[in-house]
Protein backbone atom coordinates (compact mmCIF):
# COMPACT_ATOMS: atom_id res chain seq x y z
CA UNK A 1 0.00 0.00 0.00
CA UNK A 2 1.32 3.28 -1.49
CA UNK A 3 0.84 6.93 0.54
CA UNK A 4 -1.66 7.14 -2.20
CA UNK A 5 -4.20 4.67 -0.68
CA UNK A 6 -6.93 3.20 -3.46
CA UNK A 7 -10.40 4.03 -1.34
CA UNK A 8 -13.43 2.23 -1.33
CA UNK A 9 -16.39 4.01 -0.07
CA UNK A 10 -20.34 2.61 -0.19
CA UNK A 11 -23.15 3.11 1.27
CA UNK A 12 -26.55 1.72 1.67
CA UNK A 13 -29.60 4.07 0.88
CA UNK A 14 -30.31 4.65 4.62
CA UNK A 15 -26.53 5.43 4.56
CA UNK A 16 -26.42 7.21 2.29
CA UNK A 17 -26.42 10.71 3.79
CA UNK A 18 -24.20 9.68 5.99
CA UNK A 19 -21.83 8.82 3.53
CA UNK A 20 -22.06 12.26 1.39
CA UNK A 21 -21.79 14.39 5.22
CA UNK A 22 -18.21 12.21 6.00
CA UNK A 23 -17.17 13.32 2.42
CA UNK A 24 -18.11 16.66 2.80
CA UNK A 25 -15.98 16.71 6.00
CA UNK A 26 -12.98 14.96 4.22
CA UNK A 27 -12.82 15.78 0.77
CA UNK A 28 -9.49 17.75 1.13
CA UNK A 29 -7.56 14.63 2.25
CA UNK A 30 -9.19 12.22 0.24
CA UNK A 31 -8.57 13.98 -3.12
CA UNK A 32 -5.03 12.96 -2.35
CA UNK A 33 -6.01 9.36 -3.10
CA UNK A 34 -7.49 7.54 -5.90
CA UNK A 35 -11.68 6.78 -4.82
CA UNK A 36 -13.15 3.41 -6.30
CA UNK A 37 -17.41 3.41 -5.01
CA UNK A 38 -20.35 1.32 -6.07
CA UNK A 39 -22.85 3.35 -8.77
CA UNK A 40 -25.26 5.17 -7.07
CA UNK A 41 -22.82 5.89 -3.59
CA UNK A 42 -20.48 7.12 -6.80
CA UNK A 43 -22.70 9.62 -8.22
CA UNK A 44 -23.35 10.98 -4.80
CA UNK A 45 -19.68 11.38 -3.98
CA UNK A 46 -19.05 12.92 -7.10
CA UNK A 47 -21.13 15.43 -6.54
CA UNK A 48 -20.54 16.09 -2.97
CA UNK A 49 -17.05 16.66 -3.60
CA UNK A 50 -17.34 18.88 -6.89
CA UNK A 51 -20.09 21.20 -4.76
CA UNK A 52 -17.35 21.46 -1.46
CA UNK A 53 -14.76 22.26 -4.71
CA UNK A 54 -16.95 24.99 -6.18
CA UNK A 55 -17.66 26.27 -2.85
CA UNK A 56 -14.17 26.42 -1.88
CA UNK A 57 -12.83 27.91 -5.16
CA UNK A 58 -10.78 24.34 -5.56
CA UNK A 59 -9.88 22.74 -8.66
CA UNK A 60 -11.90 19.80 -8.80
CA UNK A 61 -9.36 16.75 -10.34
CA UNK A 62 -10.22 13.51 -9.10
CA UNK A 63 -11.19 10.53 -11.28
CA UNK A 64 -13.61 8.56 -9.01
CA UNK A 65 -13.79 5.13 -10.42
CA UNK A 66 -17.55 4.09 -10.73
CA UNK A 67 -18.55 0.22 -10.73
CA UNK A 68 -21.97 -1.12 -10.74
CA UNK A 69 -24.58 -0.44 -8.06
CA UNK A 70 -24.25 -2.97 -5.02
CA UNK A 71 -27.34 -5.32 -5.69
CA UNK A 72 -26.25 -4.93 -9.91
CA UNK A 73 -23.17 -6.40 -9.18
CA UNK A 74 -20.84 -3.58 -7.78
CA UNK A 75 -20.14 -5.54 -4.29
CA UNK A 76 -18.70 -8.24 -6.11
CA UNK A 77 -16.84 -6.42 -8.50
CA UNK A 78 -15.29 -4.66 -5.32
CA UNK A 79 -14.75 -7.83 -3.96
CA UNK A 80 -12.97 -8.71 -7.07
CA UNK A 81 -11.22 -5.81 -6.36
CA UNK A 82 -9.32 -6.37 -2.84
CA UNK A 83 -8.85 -10.12 -3.80
CA UNK A 84 -6.75 -8.72 -6.51
CA UNK A 85 -4.97 -6.16 -3.75
CA UNK A 86 -6.26 -3.04 -5.63
CA UNK A 87 -8.37 -1.89 -2.38
CA UNK A 88 -6.31 -0.18 0.35
CA UNK A 89 -8.91 0.99 2.22
CA UNK A 90 -12.81 0.38 1.99
CA UNK A 91 -15.92 2.57 4.14
CA UNK A 92 -18.47 0.75 3.67
CA UNK A 93 -21.60 2.00 5.56
CA UNK A 94 -23.97 -0.91 5.60
CA UNK A 95 -27.62 -0.87 6.79
CA UNK A 96 -27.66 -2.53 10.14
CA UNK A 97 -31.78 -1.87 10.11
CA UNK A 98 -32.86 -3.76 6.80
CA UNK A 99 -32.53 -6.28 5.01
CA UNK A 100 -30.92 -5.78 1.56
CA UNK A 101 -31.67 -7.50 -1.68
CA UNK A 102 -28.42 -8.61 -2.56
CA UNK A 103 -27.18 -9.32 1.43
CA UNK A 104 -25.21 -12.55 0.05
CA UNK A 105 -22.94 -10.26 -1.61
CA UNK A 106 -22.68 -7.79 1.07
CA UNK A 107 -21.46 -10.58 3.28
CA UNK A 108 -19.24 -11.68 0.92
CA UNK A 109 -17.53 -8.33 0.69
CA UNK A 110 -17.19 -8.02 4.36
CA UNK A 111 -16.11 -11.50 4.18
CA UNK A 112 -13.24 -10.72 1.52
CA UNK A 113 -11.99 -7.43 3.15
CA UNK A 114 -11.27 -9.21 5.89
CA UNK A 115 -9.58 -12.27 4.44
CA UNK A 116 -7.43 -9.82 2.63
CA UNK A 117 -6.65 -7.68 6.05
CA UNK A 118 -7.69 -4.61 4.38
CA UNK A 119 -8.87 -2.05 7.31
CA UNK A 120 -12.35 -0.95 6.81
CA UNK A 121 -15.05 1.19 8.65
CA UNK A 122 -19.01 0.86 8.51
CA UNK A 123 -19.45 3.94 10.86
CA UNK A 124 -18.62 7.56 10.38
CA UNK A 125 -16.23 7.53 13.93
CA UNK A 126 -14.47 4.52 12.63
CA UNK A 127 -14.33 6.34 9.40
CA UNK A 128 -13.02 9.59 11.28
CA UNK A 129 -10.14 7.32 12.90
CA UNK A 130 -8.99 5.61 9.57
CA UNK A 131 -8.93 8.64 7.37
CA UNK A 132 -6.82 10.76 10.25
CA UNK A 133 -4.41 8.30 10.97
CA UNK A 134 -0.84 8.85 10.41
CA UNK A 135 -0.87 5.43 8.60
CA UNK A 136 -2.67 7.20 5.70
CA UNK A 137 0.50 9.11 4.81
CA UNK A 138 3.03 5.90 4.69
CA UNK A 139 3.45 3.18 2.42
CA UNK A 140 1.89 -0.01 4.46
CA UNK A 141 1.90 -3.24 4.14
CA UNK A 142 -0.92 -5.42 5.77
CA UNK A 143 0.00 -8.62 6.65
CA UNK A 144 -1.69 -11.67 4.89
CA UNK A 145 -2.60 -14.80 7.03
CA UNK A 146 -0.53 -17.49 5.80
CA UNK A 147 -3.50 -19.74 3.49
CA UNK A 148 -0.11 -22.14 1.98
CA UNK A 149 -1.66 -25.06 3.76
CA UNK A 150 -5.03 -24.49 2.77
CA UNK A 151 -4.20 -24.89 -1.15
CA UNK A 152 -2.63 -28.20 -0.23
CA UNK A 153 -5.21 -29.68 1.80
CA UNK A 154 -5.63 -33.19 0.32
CA UNK A 155 -9.13 -33.85 -1.09
CA UNK A 156 -10.49 -37.31 -0.60
CA UNK A 157 -12.61 -38.26 -3.71
CA UNK A 158 -13.52 -41.49 -1.87
P1 LIG B 1 -24.95 1.65 -4.62
O1 LIG B 1 -24.63 0.27 -4.01
O2 LIG B 1 -23.82 2.57 -4.28
O3 LIG B 1 -25.02 1.43 -6.11
O4 LIG B 1 -26.24 2.11 -4.04
C1 LIG B 1 -24.33 0.17 -2.65
C2 LIG B 1 -24.56 -1.24 -2.17
O5 LIG B 1 -25.72 -1.58 -1.96
O6 LIG B 1 -23.64 -2.02 -2.02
Amino acid sequence: MDRIKNIALVAHDNRKKDMVEWVEWNYKGLMKHRIVCTGTTGKLVEEAMKRKCKEDGIEYNLHIVKLKSGPLGGDQQLGAMIAEEEIDIMIFFWDPMQAQPHDVDVKALLRIATVYNIPMASNRSTADFLISSPLMKEPYHPRLKDYSSYMVRNIDFN
